[in-house]
């Protein structure tokens, strides 16, 4: 079986072929702890754990590294520390803005069917290498000091830009590069900075001060992965400047014609043909979506087999349609396995498609097959694979119902969470009471429409009628 991936370095799908097959190696950029994940941020975690769930299958569980680091030095998360704990010392309210925030998002990203990378190191605790890193710049030619900071030197690299393929004109924009009067080329990008009294910084050969927003990654892929090794990841986005910077460091220090052979980058989530993003305000965090969105708290199963309906290397549009689409089918399939016979390999067709650059929606094809042709045990195995347990009792935070349900609860939103179920089983209740019998059948017929069976019962304590509900069998 080849496994054919798209490399934005060559432009090609080219068939992947590791350094050394008993170790395989991939770097993906990994979250800035300041606030919640969205669920375009959630995208390249989901596709990066398809890819190493199938490296794992392909190589051994035991002979691929995954590296997602942690950002936690940045600008945003000073202010956010600034903003949450004034009172604190800056060291201590930047510590507890970033664990709590990596929490959250460790937890965000478990309830996505997301496998813990092998190694998730953190910026601050790898700042020595980036200082070995910058050392190394500075001693070949690549980089200079000036004015306190230390600055890479764009024009010393021939091929900066191989990576982006883009004119130096268009690097110049793209990089809304500031015009410091202590650099030598408008190119140049910074290594290190001075930090002042209310920033966090570290002692350095030119003074206390902090990283720049490259050099992170270059020192935690040395440090996990080598000098050189073989796929880094990340959003389409992070392809100018960070990559190409990223890729420009690690070249000039460690004079390898390549940091990694095959570079990966999803499209973007997108809301209305629109990136979502924090800064456009356009953005629905994972915990959003988990817990409350538009009245529903939706099963990470759902959200991660929505976002693997589209092509990772294209844009998704996010909508509620798409989400409980995936999630009607799932509950579907949920059903149908239930309880079927012992696991079955995944089936070649599944695989082969995955194996082609990661083509998700065609694997999903090939599930629907599988439900049709009634190979449930296979299908149970195929989503699995894709990181899916698609069990009922994951996915009974949430029911379809439809327009009618709406009207009955009153709510704007056709469809309704386990809390509606609870609270319609007890209108009915009290429509019984009342001896409204029709009313009381109205519901019950409803809920059972949707899957629902409700079980009427005298409550042994107090000898008063009551019902329990339950999914159908
Ligand atoms: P950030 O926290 O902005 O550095 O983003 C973390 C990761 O999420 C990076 O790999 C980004 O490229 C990716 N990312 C951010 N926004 C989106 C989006 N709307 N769609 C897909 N990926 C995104
Ligand atoms: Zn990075």
């Amino acid at each position: 079986m080849t496994l054919r991936l798209y490399n934005t370095l060559t432009r090609r799908k080219d068939p992947f072929t590791p350094i050394e097959p008993a170790n395989v190696r991939m770097y993906v950029c990994g979250p800035t702890v300041y606030d919640f994940a969205h669920v375009g941020n959630a995208r390249p975690v989901i596709i990066f754990d398809i890819l190493f769930r199938l490296l794992r299958h392909l190589y051994g569980a035991e002979h691929v590294t995954y590296v997602r680091n942690i950002t936690d030095v940045d600008d945003k998360i000073n202010a956010r520390a600034a903003r949450d704990y004034p009172g604190l010392p800056v060291n201590e309210a930047i510590k507890k803005v970033t664990e709590e925030t990596n929490a959250q998002f460790q937890a965000d990203v478990a309830a996505l069917g997301c496998l813990e990378p092998t190694h998730q190191p953190r910026a601050t605790e790898h700042i020595p290498e980036m200082i070995a890193i910058i050392e190394r710049l500075i001693a070949r030619g690549h980089a200079y000091v000036a004015d306190g900071h230390v600055l890479f030197d764009v024009p010393s690299d021939p091929s900066y830009g191989a990576l982006a393929r883009r004119s130096r004109d268009e690097m110049l924009a793209g990089a809304r590069v500031d015009v410091a009067p202590y650099k030598r080329d408008p190119m140049d990008f910074v290594l290190w900075k001075p930090s002042s009294a209310s920033e966090p910084g570290w002692d350095s050969p030119w003074g206390w001060g902090r990283p720049g927003w490259h050099i992170e990654c270059s020192a935690m892929s040395w440090r996990y992965l080598d000098e050189q090794f073989d796929i880094h990841g990340g959003g389409i986005d992070l392809v100018f400047p960070h990559h190409e910077n990223e890729r420009a460091q690690s070249c000039c220090a460690f004079d390898k014609p390549v940091m990694a052979n095959w570079w990966m980058h999803n499209g973007f989530l997108q809301v209305e043909g629109q990136k979502m993003s924090k800064s456009l305000g356009n953005f629905v965090t994972i915990r959003e979506l988990r817990e409350n969105w538009q009245g529903i708290g939706w099963p990470g199963e759902a959200i991660r087999f929505a976002m693997l309906h589209s092509l990772y290397r294209e844009p998704i549009d996010w909508t509620l349609k798409g989400l409980d689409e995936a999630h009607k089918v799932l509950w579907k399939w949920a059903e149908a396995i239930e309880g079927v016979g012992p696991a079955e390999e995944v089936p070649q067709e599944v695989l082969d498609a995955l194996c082609d650059d990661l083509n998700t929606p065609k694997a999903i094809a090939a599930m629907h097959e599988l439900y049709r042709d009634k190979r449930f045990a296979e299908l149970r195995a195929s989503l699995n694979f894709v990181g899916i347990a698609g069990r009922r009792d994951r996915l009974t935070r949430v029911q379809h119902l439809d327009a009618s349900a709406a009207a009955v609860s009153g709510a704007t939103a056709a469809l309704v969470s386990a809390n509606e179920i609870e609270r319609l089983k007890n209108e009915r209740l009290e429509a019984r009471r009342h001896k409204n019998w029709a009313e009381a059948d109205r519901i019950r017929d409803l809920l059972a429409a949707h899957g629902i069976v409700l079980k009427d019962f005298k409550n042994p304590e107090t000898g008063e009628p009551d019902t329990s509900w339950e999914f159908a069998r």
